[in-house]
């Protein structure tokens, strides 16, 4: 998600902070981040659309992951429920009590059925809704071997903001995961790109998501993972940081610096494509294609 928009409780020191959003602004095209975030220019029509779809995009996303949080606990809920019931039933039949005639027991047996037949229909509806929501986000909350959210940019829960005030970056992920490692908890961030259909992870997408990881380590220390993941229209991709990234990085972040008082910026690609698809490509005189 892009971090330009404004979010209260930044730290005092941060405004000059570059974020996460720049840095993949900045891999794109160096000119188009001139031109976006020092010259303010207006994205192209077209561009807003895509962007205003990007962001109705990670809403539903939120809306459905939050429908997933609340579906996890009621199944686990139901599931308690159950395990407790057979505990008392060890047969699994629902407790009778003894009657004293026939017709009262024959009752409470077509009670007890239609109990058990309406708690099957309902456990099924959770499972079948589970996995609706599950293949929609790409998530299994609350599974075995999935990380719980504790922090996220798309309205589940509160957004977090990872720092590294030393290098002057700062950028809240989509999602922040926890996963419980030997005891320890372990951060892994993850950003959504709803509206990518690739088998390759952009360029752009895995600088932002180093961006993160960095300032995830400077955040929480020895919890923080070295990896994070994409997740794609088309699929989920994990990413590591590697020495190559973070060097890329801490480039970046350098040369926006630098680019912030520059009265023009170069581009800083030969890839028409880029330019075919670029967002302020009415303002830019360097234009390929
Ligand atoms: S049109 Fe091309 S060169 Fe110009 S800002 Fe966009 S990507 Fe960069």
């Amino acid at each position: 998600m892009t971090e330009n928009r404004s979010h209260s409780g930044l730290p005092p020191d941060s405004h000059a902070d570059v974020t996460a959003s720049e840095v993949a602004s900045y891999a794109y095209c160096a000119k188009a981040w001139h031109l976006r975030y020092v010259m303010e220019r207006e994205p192209s029509r077209v561009a807003s659309v895509r962007q205003e779809a990007g962001v109705v995009a990670h809403e539903t996303h939120g809306s459905r992951v939050g429908r997933l949080v609340w579906l996890e606990g009621r199944a686990a809920v139901v599931h308690h429920r159950s395990a407790s019931r057979r505990r008392a039933t060890p047969c699994g039949c629902a407790p009778m009590a003894p009657g004293r005639d026939g017709r009262k027991v024959s009752l409470l047996r077509y009670v007890a059925i239609g109990l058990a037949a309406g708690g099957l229909l309902g456990a099924l509806a959770v499972y079948l809704a589970l996995r609706w929501y599950r293949q929609r986000t790409g998530f299994a909350v609350g599974g075995q071997g999935s990380g719980r959210i504790v922090a996220s940019d798309t309205g589940v829960e509160e957004s977090v903001l990872l720092r590294d005030p030393q290098l002057g970056l700062r950028g809240r992920p989509d999602y922040l995961l926890e996963f419980e490692v030997a005891g320890h908890p372990l951060f892994v961030p993850l950003e959504l790109k709803p509206g990518r259909r690739s088998r390759r992870i952009y360029e752009s997408d895995a600088l932002q998501l180093a961006a993160y990881l960095i300032a995830l380590r400077a955040t929480t220390k020895d919890a923080a993972a070295t990896f994070g993941y994409l997740r794609y229209a088309t699929g989920t991709f994990k990413v590591g940081l590697t020495s190559e990234l973070e060097r890329r990085v801490s480039a970046i972040v350098q040369a926006i610096r630098a680019g912030r008082s520059a009265a023009t910026v170069s581009r800083s690609h030969s890839i028409v494509q880029r330019c075919v698809n670029c967002s302020v490509r009415a303002h830019c005189d360097e234009a390929l294609g």
